[in-house]
Order: C-alpha cells, then sequence, then structure tokens
C-alpha cells in the first residue's frame, strides 16, 4: 500500500544535526534515528485502507450483571422482597455483553500489519492541527505543510476520517 503522504521532518531525535551524544560512552555518533540524514520520514495512510477486521471479540459489560444495572422500583424507600437488578444498562442496552474490537485489532476495525507498527491512529482535524504545530517550530517548510493541506483535500477527507500514521524509523 503507498501513503497518501509522506512528510520530511527533522529528526527529533538529534533535531537535525545529524549527529547526537552517544549515553554510555559520551561520546558523539552518527544519529541511528534517522541514518545520519537528520531527517525522519513521516508516512500517512487512510485507515478505510486498510482491511476491515472481522474477528469482533466479546467482552462484558462492566456496568451491569447479565444486561441489568441496578434495582429501581420507583419508591423511595425500597421494600421489595426481591431486591435484585431490574433496570436495563443503558451502557450495553440490556445485552450484558459487547461486541468490540478492543483485543483484536486494539479497537481500530481495520486490520494493520505489524510492519506498520509502531503507528498512532489519529483524526485528520488532529492531524491538520499538528502539521501546523510543525510548520510553526519549523520542524517542515511550507512546502510540506501545502502538500498536507492539499493531500486532506483531494482525497475527500472528513474532519473525523481516521488516518494512520507510521513513523519510520531508521535503525
Ligand atoms: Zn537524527
Ligand atoms: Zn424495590
Ligand atoms: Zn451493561
Ligand atoms: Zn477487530
Amino acid at each position: 500500500m503507498k501513503p497518501i503522504l509522506t512528510i520530511k521532518q527533522k529528526c527529533r531525535e538529534c533535531l537535525g544535526k545529524k549527529e547526537m551524544l552517544h549515553k554510555d560512552s559520551g561520546t558523539i555518533w552518527t544519529c541511528p534515528y534517522c541514518s545520519g540524514t537528520g531527517e525522519q520520514e513521516t508516512e500517512i495512510y487512510a485507515l478505510r485502507d486498510f482491511d476491515e477486521c472481522e474477528d469482533l471479540e466479546f467482552e462484558e459489560c462492566p456496568n451491569c450483571d447479565e444486561g441489568y444495572s441496578h434495582h429501581d422500583c420507583g419508591e423511595d424507600t425500597c421494600c421489595c422482597i426481591d431486591t435484585s437488578n431490574n433496570v436495563e444498562c443503558d451502557e450495553c442496552n440490556g445485552k450484558g455483553n459487547f461486541m468490540s474490537h478492543e483485543l483484536c485489532c486494539k479497537g481500530t476495525g481495520y486490520k494493520i500489519p505489524k510492519e506498520y507498527e509502531p503507528y498512532e491512529i489519529k483524526k485528520v482535524s488532529g492531524i491538520t492541527k499538528e502539521m501546523y504545530i510543525l510548520y510553526n517550530d519549523r520542524k517542515i517548510d511550507g512546502f510540506q505543510f501545502d502538500k498536507c493541506c492539499r493531500m486532506l483535500e483531494k482525497h475527500n477527507f472528513k474532519e473525523d476520517d481516521n488516518v494512520v500514521i507510521v513513523n519510520v524509523r531508521v535503525l
């Protein structure tokens, strides 16, 4: 799969200096995070381009007991003999469990292969903000910032569409 956008930015580890102080030996060495190029690449993919995850997992609702969350009989002072829960849980709509992607795919609903790790999933609105900050801090130039804005437009992203951000680390 091709990234929809690749952003070059100053290496966050050596701050673009291409070399850094080695923590253990105290000597200057070539920055291993950018392989001495002073730049790191961030690749951005559209989450919707990945395969959808079909392994929904079954999770018990933490808010209730088999779909009922508490007892309510409409009396201020309850004198029911049976005080068992009778109110449907509103978190799971009385089902007592959730079908969730929390365990199978970290809640993304998509299958993102291992080789993309470590990745972050962000909303389009979030990435726009972040790019602006990077631009303001002069970590990316106007050209990259422009490229990003045009890309988001071109792909018809909505504010809350998700993108996958992969920081390519050359180690
Ligand atoms: Zn570096
Ligand atoms: Zn009662
Ligand atoms: Zn529940
Ligand atoms: Zn899943």
